[in-house]
């Protein structure tokens, strides 16, 4: 390992309290593309706001064709290296929390616990009612939207159903930020891995811990807006990277 690995195996050894923050980077290696690298589906196939989804049957099957389109390209994603090597930490009992921007289900299938994960944009891998919250799977309202060419409304009361996502001008899920704040608390190490730190909310939380004075670790193959907060950035590829450390600290 180089020395800037060594340093990070050094700062995850030491720690008494490690939260990771993950971002579109750390499912790359598993086949789910990013936002912003060059030539992502994402941009032909853009997540449609809410204030639209809420306004238009039109956008809402729009936004329904263009899940499906990702779905297709990213449905048999398994974890990368990062994912496992986060779910290893866990179970070592170094690693407090995931807090992922991720809508992929990949940290789940890692096999850290639920408890262990916070989903501050959801999860694509099922739908809701936005009135009765009633969840619905993405296949039963695939099969009656190719069907009929119109998205199934909630089969209890009627409502609006949408993937469990969170859009972009949709409130932030209440119970995910406050599972957030709670596992800042204490924290000594923040990891920000994978991520170009500039959604927001979420990206405020790793200043929001630097601020406190937990220490910042910023691993992202490219700069960030936060790289100069940090106490220590590792520009490389996520899988390796993380793979080696935690077996470094085994
Ligand atoms: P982003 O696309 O803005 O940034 C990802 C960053 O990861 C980039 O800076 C990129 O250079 C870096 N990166 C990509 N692969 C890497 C690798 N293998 N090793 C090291 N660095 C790598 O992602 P974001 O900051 O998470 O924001 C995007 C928003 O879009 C989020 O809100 C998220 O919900 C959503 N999104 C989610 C997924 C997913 O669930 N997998 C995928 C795309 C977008």
């Amino acid at each position: 390992m180089d020395d800037t690995l060594e340093t990070l195996a050094g700062l995850l050894r030491a720690a008494r309290s490690i939260v990771a923050f993950t971002g579109a980077g750390i499912s790359t290696e598993s086949g789910v593309p990013d936002f912003r690298s060059p030539g992502s589906p994402w941009t032909a196939n853009r997540p449609i706001p809410f204030d639209l989804y809420m306004a238009s049957a039109e956008a809402r099957a729009e936004a329904w064709r263009r899940k499906f389109v990702m779905d297709d390209l990213y449905r048999d994603a398994r974890p990368g290296r990062g994912h496992d090597a986060l779910a290893r930490l866990h179970a070592r009992g170094r690693l407090r929390a995931v807090i992922t921007q991720n809508i992929d289900d990949l940290h789940h299938r890692s096999g850290l616990p639920p408890e262990a994960i916070i989903e501050l944009h959801g999860n694509g891998t099922y739908a809701r009612c936005l009135s009765c919250d009633l969840r619905h799977e993405i296949d039963w309202v695939r099969r009656r939207f190719e069907v009929s060419g119109v998205p199934p409304a909630c089969r209890d009361c009627g409502g609006i159903v949408k993937s469990a996502t969170i859009s972009f001008g949709q409130p932030m899920p209440e119970d995910a930020m406050q599972r957030a704040f709670g596992a800042l608390v204490d924290c000594d190490l923040f990891l920000a891995i994978g991520s170009s730190l500039v959604v927001q909310p979420a990206a405020r939380l790793p200043l929001i811990a630097q601020r406190q004075g937990t220490k910042l670790v910023i691993l992202n193959r490219e700069a960030t807006p936060l790289d100069d907060a940090a106490h220590l950035v590792v520009r490389g590829e996520i899988g390796p990277v993380l793979d080696a450390v935690v077996k470094a600290v085994d």
